[in-house]
C-alpha cells in the first residue's frame, strides 16, 4: 500500500522552502504535496534550552575520514537555516563563467543574468540588509538598510570605494516582523534574539497550506525508479518502512544526503557523490596602530572584493574578505590586545577562496551502516592553495588603508561551513547529473535542488544562490506543466 501525491519533497531547508514558496503560488488548489523531513521540529525554544540546533547528532548522520575538517549540518524542520550565520552574498558574474573568462574550472549552465530576478525575490523574502552600492549589477535595492561598518571598514571603504562594501546579510539591521535587530554578539548558529532569517521564523507559514502534508521524523531511504521515471519514495517513519508515490519528486536533502539517497537507490552516474567542495577559509589577525576595531553592528561587518574578479583568476583562486566584528569562535584569545588603552587595536579578517572541485572528494554510502553518508575530503585544489599564498601581498594592499602595526597570525580554518558539489549541474548528461533547471538528465520527473548542483565553488556564501536556484527550478517546472 502507498499514498499517492502530485509532488513529494524531501527536506525543509532553503532549497525545499523556496521551491515550495514559488510552486504554491501557481499550483492548482487541488494539488497534493507530501513533504518528508528527516529531523524533529526542534523549535527555537528547544534549541536555546539545549544549546544546539538539531536533536540528531552528527554521528547519526555521517562518518568522516578527515578529522581536521568539519561538515556542518542540522536536520530538523528548517534544516540548515537553523545553523547558518546568515550571510547572503550573490555570486559574481565571473563565477558562472570561470572557463570562458579565465580558462580554468568549468562554466555553470546558468548565468548571473538568468538568476538576477530570482536573487531579488530571495533577498526580499529574507529581508536582507545591505548597502546602497554593490560590486555586482543589481536591479533593485536591498530591502533593509545596511549594517554599520566598523572603523577599519570605514577606512577601507574610503581608500577602496569600489573594493570594500557593507555586508549583505539576513541578520536584520532593523526589526522585521518576528525577527529582532542583530546585536553583534556572534552566537549566530543559535541566534538568541532570532535576528537572522530561518525557515522557522520566515517561511514556516507555507507549510500550513492545506495542500501540504508535512511528516517529521521521516528518513528517506531510497527512490524507486521504473520505466524512466522516479515512481516512489521509501522512508522510515518511527522505524517503520513507508512508501509514497509521486508524479514529481523533489530531492532537497543537501550536498551530503542528496548523493547518499541517490546512491542507495542505485543511481549510477559516475559523478554522483563526487566533487564535494567548499571555499578555502583562512583567518588573519592584525595589530592596528591607533585605530579601534569591533564597533560594527553585526558579526561580519564588511566585505572586500579587491581580489575577487580579475585576470588573476587564470592563475589562482579569487578571494572575498570578511571583517570579523567578534572573536573567531575557535580562537577567542586572539581577539583583543592587553596593552593598556589598546584593547581593540586588533583586527580579524576572514579570506574565502574559491575552489576547483576534485573528483576524489566524495560522499558515498557507509559500508558499515548504509544509513550513514561516508564523507572523504583529501584537500583543496592547488588553485585554491595558490590563492591563499597571496595573503601577504593582499595585506600589503590593505595597509594602504589601515595602520597595520603587525601581521600576527595566518591560519587555515577547519571549514567554511558550506557543503557543495556531489550532484552537479550542466548541459551535457555525460559530464553532469542534472540540467540547468536542476532536473535529472535521465529521470525527468526528478529535481535535485540545493548546493549539491554547484559545478564550482565561488568565494561567495552559497545560500542565496541555493534559494534563487530553487525559485528558478520551480518556475521551469510550472512552465513545463502549464
Ligand atoms: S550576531 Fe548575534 S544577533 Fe546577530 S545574528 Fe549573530 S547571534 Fe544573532
Amino acid at each position: 500500500m502507498s499514498d499517492h501525491y502530485d509532488v513529494v519533497i524531501i527536506g525543509t531547508s532553503f532549497a525545499a522552502s523556496f521551491f515550495l514558496l514559488r510552486y504554491l503560488e501557481h499550483a492548482a488548489p487541488t494539488v497534493k504535496i507530501l513533504v518528508l523531513e528527516r529531523g524533529n521540529e526542534d523549535t527555537k525554544a528547544w534549541q536555546l534550552a539545549n544549546k544546539k540546533t538539531s536533536s540528531i547528532p552528527p554521528e547519526d548522520l555521517y562518518e568522516n575520514d578527515n578529522l581536521t575538517k568539519d561538515w556542518l549540518t542540522s536536520p530538523g524542520f528548517g534544516g540548515n537555516s537553523k545553523c547558518w550565520m546568515g550571510g547572503t552574498t550573490r555570486m559574481m558574474p565571473g563565477d558562472f563563467q570561470l572557463k570562458t573568462r579565465y580558462g580554468v574550472g568549468l562554466d555553470w549552465p546558468v548565468s548571473y543574468d538568468d538568476l538576477e530576478p530570482y536573487y531579488c525575490t530571495a533577498e526580499t523574502v529574507m529581508s536582507i540588509s545591505g548597502p546602497a552600492d554593490s560590486p555586482m549589477p543589481r536591479s533593485i535595492p536591498f530591502p533593509l538598510p545596511p549594517h554599520r561598518f566598523s572603523t577599519p571598514d570605514e577606512l577601507l571603504k574610503k581608500r577602496f570605494p569600489d573594493g570594500w562594501y557593507g555586508m549583505a546579510t539576513s541578520r536584520a539591521s532593523v526589526a522585521t516582523g518576528k525577527r529582532g535587530v542583530c546585536c553583534a554578539t556572534g552566537m549566530c548558529a543559535l541566534c538568541p534574539v532570532d535576528a537572522k532569517f530561518t525557515v522557522q521564523n520566515g517561511l514556516a507559514h507555507i507549510y500550513d497550506d492545506p495542500r501540504i502534508t508535512l511528516k517529521l521524523r521521516a528518513e528517506v531511504q531510497t527512490l524507486e525508479t521504473a520505466a524512466g521515471v522516479v515512481q516512489g519514495v521509501n522512508y522510515l517513519e518511527l522505524d517503520r518502512m513507508q512508501r509514497a508515490t509521486g508524479d514529481l519528486i523533489v530531492l532537497c536533502a543537501s550536498a551530503l544526503f542528496n548523493p547518499h539517497i541517490l546512491l542507495r537507490s542505485g543511481f549510477d552516474h559516475p559523478l554522483i557523490g563526487r566533487r564535494l567542495h567548499e571555499q578555502l577559509p583562512v583567518y588573519v589577525t592584525l595589530n592596528l596602530k591607533g585605530v579601534k576595531a569591533y564597533d560594527g553592528s553585526t558579526v561580519l561587518s564588511g566585505l572586500g572584493y579587491l581580489f575577487y574578479e580579475g585576470e588573476h583568476r587564470r592563475e589562482h583562486a579569487a578571494c572575498m574578505i570578511e571583517t570579523w566584528n567578534v572573536p573567531f569562535a575557535n580562537r577567542p584569545e586572539d581577539c583583543f590586545r592587553f596593552e593598556p588603552g589598546r584593547f581593540r587595536e586588533r583586527m580579524m579578517l576572514g579570506f574565502l577562496f574559491d575552489d576547483i572541485p576534485s573528483d576524489d572528494n566524495t560522499v558515498t554510502v557507509s559500508k558499515s551502516n548504509p544509513r550513514l553518508a561516508s564523507v572523504h575530503f583529501g584537500d583543496y585544489s592547488d588553485y585554491a592553495l595558490r590563492g591563499a599564498k597571496q595573503i601577504p601581498k593582499m595585506i600589503d594592499k590593505l595597509a594602504e588603508a589601515l595602520p597595520i602595526e603587525k601581521l600576527l597570525t595566518v591560519s587555515q580554518g577547519p571549514t567554511a561551513a558550506h557543503i557543495q558539489g556531489t550532484v552537479v549541474m550542466g548541459n551535457d548528461p555525460a559530464t553532469s547529473v542534472v540540467d540547468r533547471h536542476l532536473v535529472h538528465h535521465k529521470y525527468r520527473n526528478l529535481l535535485v535542488l540545493g548546493a549539491s548542483s554547484y559545478p564550482t565553488a565561488s568565494p561567495a556564501y552559497p545560500t542565496l544562490t541555493v534559494s534563487a536556484l530553487s525559485l528558478w527550478a520551480a518556475d521551469n517546472i510550472l512552465a513545463r506543466s502549464a
